[in-house]
């Protein structure tokens, strides 16, 4: 697909202004194409690209709500969810309550008269914990509620959430799906009627990607496949090899047999995923001796590329969080963060063993 960087088109006889073709109304060549593919690969209906995992995020829940709504969320979101539901939509007259992913019997106690839409992750950070991911549906569908999915940590090669009845399906496509940590993106997927709402409200809000970003994530996504089936396998073996250390005090991976999201990973998803977190025994100091002896992984934030990237959540993506919340949702201070990336996995494990010991 060529690039088609252009902000305007030749006026074709177009009756309304959704139909006119201009770069923020996200219907470029470029575009179009996105959208098809990426509705493709999760086996839903429809899709829309946008500038950022953000601005899909921000955009698709201003679709589904109004002021005096109410919604329920996992209680354990992306930072920048959180913070936008529970510190901007209020202002916008939007209430939410949190829900445990895990635990169905408790969902209908929070629901009210005006409770619009339901929100969870399929993989959450910084724990990798997977809920009870077909109850949602179901409960959203006896409720009456738009089923919303944030599918970033499983990429649509480990699980499609149209699959399962999902309505709407939310990415970074900064992450797996572009995978090459070198643009910003995001994506809606799911129903063509809701789709076809958050592309007008996209439309006003102006988060619309740029043709050469476009570019830049249909290239990323034709690699996908081998890239996540890569990363699934290389991290089930760094998290088994970490969970057999006695340097280590804890693994978080479902791909685990020990982990408590297991059995929900194997029934719904085809992989694990390249997402791993673990304590190293020793806390705080233990793991910051952990990131500066580590040599292949960069020290960074972000995840979801071709390279290995290790953090402390603490001190990043959950940073924003108060410190009693942390301790509550049991992310410590000394917990790291691997997005394992595509080099050899024998070269990672030697690293990682040898910058543990
Ligand atoms: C990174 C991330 C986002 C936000 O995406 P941006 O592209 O940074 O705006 C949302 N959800 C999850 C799970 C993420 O990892």
């Amino acid at each position: 697909m060529p690039i088609f960087q252009s902000a305007t088109f030749e006026y074709d006889g177009e009756a309304s202004y959704h139909g006119v073709r201009y770069v923020r109304l996200n219907n470029t060549p470029n575009h179009l194409v996105l959208h098809k593919k990426l509705a493709a690969i999760e086996n839903a209906e429809a899709a829309v690209v946008t500038a950022s995992g953000m601005a899909a995020i921000t955009t698709a829940l201003l679709t589904v709500l109004k002021t005096g709504d109410h919604l329920l969320i996992q209680d354990c979101l992306y930072g920048g969810t959180h913070d936008f539901i529970t510190n901007d939509l209020p202002s916008l007259g939007v209430d939410h309550d949190f829900i445990e992913a895990d635990d169905p019997g408790t969902w209908r106690k929070k629901l009210r008269t005006n409770t619009k839409a339901i929100y969870v992750e399929t993989i959450s950070n910084p724990l990798m914990q997977v809920g009870e991911l077909k109850s949602v549906v179901e409960f959203a569908r006896a409720s009456g509620l738009v089923s919303m999915i944030d599918n970033t940590f499983a990429s649509p090669i480990n699980f499609r959430p149209a699959e399962i009845g999902f309505d709407l399906s939310l990415h970074s496509c900064t992450k797996y799906l572009n995978g090459h940590s070198d643009i910003g993106a995001g994506a809606c997927i799911g129903r063509t009627d809701l789709i076809e709402k958050v592309l007008h409200k996209l439309n006003h809000l102006g988060g619309s990607l740029d043709p050469h970003a476009c570019f830049l994530l249909h290239r990323g996504v034709k690699t996908l496949a081998l890239r996540v089936g890569r990363q699934n396998d290389s991290a089930l073996k760094i998290a088994q090899f970490l969970e057999g250390l006695p340097s280590v005090e804890a693994v978080n991976y479902p791909g685990l047999e020990s982990n408590s999201s297991h059995g929900r990973a194997r029934s719904f998803l085809d992989g694990f995923g390249g997402m791993i977190s673990f304590e190293p025994r020793g806390g705080v100091e233990k793991a910051e001796r952990f990131m500066k002896r580590i040599s292949i992984p960069i020290v960074a934030p972000s995840l979801g590329g071709v390279e290995t990237l290790v953090t402390r959540p603490a001190t990043t993506s959950h940073s924003g969080m108060a410190a009693e919340d942390r301790r509550r949702l049991g992310i410590s201070d000394g917990l790291v963060r691997v997005s394992v990336g595509i080099e050899a996995t024998e070269e990672l494990i030697d690293d990682f063993d040898s910058a543990l010991s």
